[in-house]
């Protein structure tokens, strides 16, 4: 079997030399365990962190260590009755081909129901992650304004559309126009803007004249930049990803504006909550799969995904992900 570890850590951009694809025997599984084989590997945002030692809500992989990561897996063997083989479960194989792992942490996917890679991006971590911030501290109402970024991602086009379905007004922000196109004829958004155009600003000032009610923050950088004085009395900010920081070594030159944005959030009485999806897993997660499922079916959500084919195209995909070069919810086909 084949995995990826991490031999370095990387200063900015991760870098190919960051990454080793090694060759090791198969795993064998203990009592209350599964040898899984994975199908479809998860690339996702996240994963930036835990190549940093810097501070985080979870612990760094460590050196010579496989590449964490959620995976939808085949179960090859099972020492539990929970699972059979055969079985097609959604596990948290990380960057490897096979694992093993406690049959207690595996979900079984029916395979019936939905496409099983769909179980890592619109019915799973990302579509769950929209859900919840949107929901729970967005708190969209009729006619009001939401403003999403990384808007073609699973995240942010899952934001979108719930925002759309709950009556409110959804404006969207990608990278190119091939991703802007999209949000318009795939997701439905009112409006989609480049960030990368030079009057960017003035685009999304023209398109909210009624100001910004809430502003799910995917990326933080420019566009947040652009978003924070259109922003409305009240407004809400789940603050759920800065992915235009993840490589960032240090901070950008210039005046220090925190002043300036604390003063905004006592004058407006801004709501900026940060959250991490699993805080409202336990409670939430089974309304999400019932109502997600609900509205795939019935055409009011759809989704985007970039399949990249072969384990050993992980690390590469991976860098791409992190300057916008996925089309939809990323991730590695390994196996049929
Ligand atoms: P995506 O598939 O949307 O991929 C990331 C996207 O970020 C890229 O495609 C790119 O889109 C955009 N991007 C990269 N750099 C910049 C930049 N400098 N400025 C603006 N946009 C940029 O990822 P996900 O949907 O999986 O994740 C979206 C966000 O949600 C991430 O910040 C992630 O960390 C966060 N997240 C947070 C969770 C939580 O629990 N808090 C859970 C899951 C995700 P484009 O080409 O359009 O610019």
């Amino acid at each position: 079997s084949s995995r990826i570890v991490l031999v370095s850590r990387p200063v900015g951009m991760p870098e190919p030399e960051n990454f080793r694809i090694e060759t090791v025997e198969l795993p064998e599984p203990d009592t209350g365990q599964a040898l899984l084989e994975t199908l479809y590997l998860s690339l996702d945002p996240y994963m930036r962190g835990r190549m940093s030692d810097a501070p985080s809500y979870a612990p760094p992989v460590q050196l010579g260590q496989p590449m964490v990561g959620a995976t939808v897996s085949r179960v090859l063997e099972s020492h539990d009755t929970a699972v059979q083989s055969g079985d097609i479960v959604l596990s948290y194989g990380g960057w490897q081909t096979h694992s093993v792992e406690p049959v207690r942490y595996l979900r079984r996917l029916d395979p019936a129901a939905a496409p099983v890679s769909t179980a890592l991006g619109v019915l799973g971590m990302p579509g769950f992650t929209a859900y919840s911030g949107l929901l729970t501290i967005g708190r969209p109402q009729p006619g009001e304004t939401v403003v999403v970024a990384a808007a073609t991602g699973p995240v942010g086009s899952a934001v979108g559309q719930i925002a759309k379905i709950k009556g409110a007004k959804a404006i969207g922000i990608a990278g190119g126009p091939r991703k802007v196109a999209l949000l318009r004829d795939h997701f439905g958004f009112d409006a989609a803007l480049d960030h990368r155009a030079p009057d960017f600003a003035d685009q999304l000032a023209a398109a909210t004249p009624d100001g910004i009610d809430v502003y799910f923050e995917n990326v933080g950088g420019a566009v947040f930049d652009a978003v924070f004085p259109r922003l409305n009395s009240f407004a809400r900010i789940p603050v759920c990803g800065l992915i235009a920081d993840y490589n960032a070594t240090g901070l950008p030159a210039g005046p220090d504006r925190l002043g300036l944005l604390m003063s905004a959030v006592l004058r407006k009485s801004l709501t900026v909550r940060g959250f991490i999806q699993s805080e409202f897993a336990g409670e939430q997660m089974p309304a999400f799969l019932e109502q997600m499922s609900q509205w795939i079916a019935r055409d009011q959500v759809h989704y985007l995904e970039d399949v990249v084919e072969g384990f050993d195209g992980a690390i590469e995909a991976f860098r791409g992900l992190l300057v916008g070069a996925n089309l939809g919810k990323l991730v590695v086909h390994v196996a049929d």
